[in-house]
């Protein structure tokens, strides 16, 4: 116990354990303007598209079984998954969202004194998991807001025990070749846990998405994420998975509550995982509009990062009347809401989700106007 620490076995009132209270909250996309009423909301990566009409059929079929506990091993997603992803489902672990999945990857591993390392711009999930195992957060600096492989194993030393890296990734939304990652892989102790979150990988133009689960297959020491809440557009259910080695899946298995994910989020989904029609229309939609937003925008003189997800990370000026800031604020007074990531290391930016056509064009229109100003 340090100095500083209270000393919470004496206190006159029950004291959070060390670093609790230290704990940045996470901050949920904005969801309200102020004087506007239903604002479109660009500002969580959500689906603009909604869910598969397949998915909501299924989701309202399970009104008849809420009395009902779900199935602990969530085995009709599991087998699902398993066939379309080509996956041993023994070795798959299901969670409320994969937030739970990283948290229960830091309960698993991290201990005080332990560390974790990070991209310096990373998912503020991963942190808050860390943090409340007692963990050290070490952030590793991008390179031009892209992933830097030397920089995160700088930060790599005998108590690192989890890398967490999302290609492509948020709020940068820019990605690196997978030989990067086989790289960093090579290059770490074989008794780190490296952590891939593909959360955005769907919406990769060109990439093989399944490079992660080839690597992942035959080592002991990498995870591979991926969930429901994006491109299959179930945010509002909480599923996410990952895909572990066998021994890691047991181990983690064992401090995973039962019931975590529930009916009508198991129904939903397998029901989402065979829509291809759904799943195609939405990386078309973000295929069709991330090149234009990117183009719109720079051409408006912003500095708009390159994107392999469903969303844009644009730079705005310091000069005052410019700023990301006072961007943000216009447009959600014209009833855009979109994500302001000063709490991610990036006060000049803001990330705007790909929306539908008038949307896209909209933002634009908008945002061509503020820089006139
Ligand atoms: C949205 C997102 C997730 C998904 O979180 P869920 O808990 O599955 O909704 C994971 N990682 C990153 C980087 C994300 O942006």
């Amino acid at each position: 116990m340090t100095a500083q620490t209270p000393d919470r076995f004496r206190a006159d009132r029950p004291v959070p354990k060390p670093g609790i209270v230290e704990i940045e909250p996470y901050k949920p996309g904005k969801a309200k303007a102020e004087g506007v009423e239903n604002p479109i909301k660009l500002s969580a990566n959500e689906n603009i598209l909604g869910s598969s009409p397949k998915a909501q059929e299924a989701f309202a079929a399970a009104a008849g079984k809420l009395a009902l506990y779900p199935d602990p091993r969530t085995t009709m997603v599991r087998e699902a998954i398993a066939a379309k992803y080509d996956l041993e489902p023994e070795r798959l672990l299901f969670g409320c969202g994969s937030d739970e999945v990283f948290q229960l990857l830091c309960q698993t591993f991290l201990e005080p004194g332990d560390n974790m390392v990070q991209p310096a711009h990373g998912f503020a999930a991963w942190a808050i998991g860390a943090r409340a195992c007692g963990a050290e957060i070490r952030n590793a600096p991008e390179k031009d807001l892209h992933v830097d492989v030397d920089a995160l194993l700088e930060q790599v030393d005998e108590r690192t025990r989890l890398v967490f890296v999302a290609n492509p990734a948020n709020p940068t939304g820019t990605w690196i070749p997978f030989s990067e990652i086989r790289r960093l892989h090579e290059a770490l102790p074989p008794s780190v846990v490296l952590v891939l979150d593909g959360a955005y990988a769907e919406f990769q133009t060109g990439a093989a998405t399944t490079e992660d689960f080839d690597l992942a297959r035959h080592e002991r020491n990498v995870v591979v994420t991926r969930t429901f809440s994006k491109i299959y557009g179930l945010a509002a259910l909480r599923v996410g998975w990952g895909y572990l080695p066998l021994e890691m899946t047991q181990a983690v298995d064992r401090i995973r509550l039962p019931f975590n994910v529930n009916i009508p989020a198991q129904l939903a989904a397998v029901a989402a995982l065979g829509d291809d029609d759904f799943r195609q229309r939405s990386i078309d939609l973000v295929e069709t509009w991330r090149p234009w937003l990117t183009q719109q925008l720079g051409g408006l003189g912003l500095d708009v990062a390159p994107s392999a997800a469903n969303f844009v990370l644009v730079g705005f000026p310091k000069t005052p009347g410019k700023t990301a800031v006072e961007a943000e604020a216009f447009l959600a007074s014209k009833g855009y809401l979109v994500r302001g990531v000063g709490n991610y290391g990036l006060p000049d930016h803001v990330r705007i989700t790909i929306g539908l056509e008038e949307h896209n064009r909209a933002v634009v229109d908008l945002l061509a106007d503020f820089m006139g100003r």
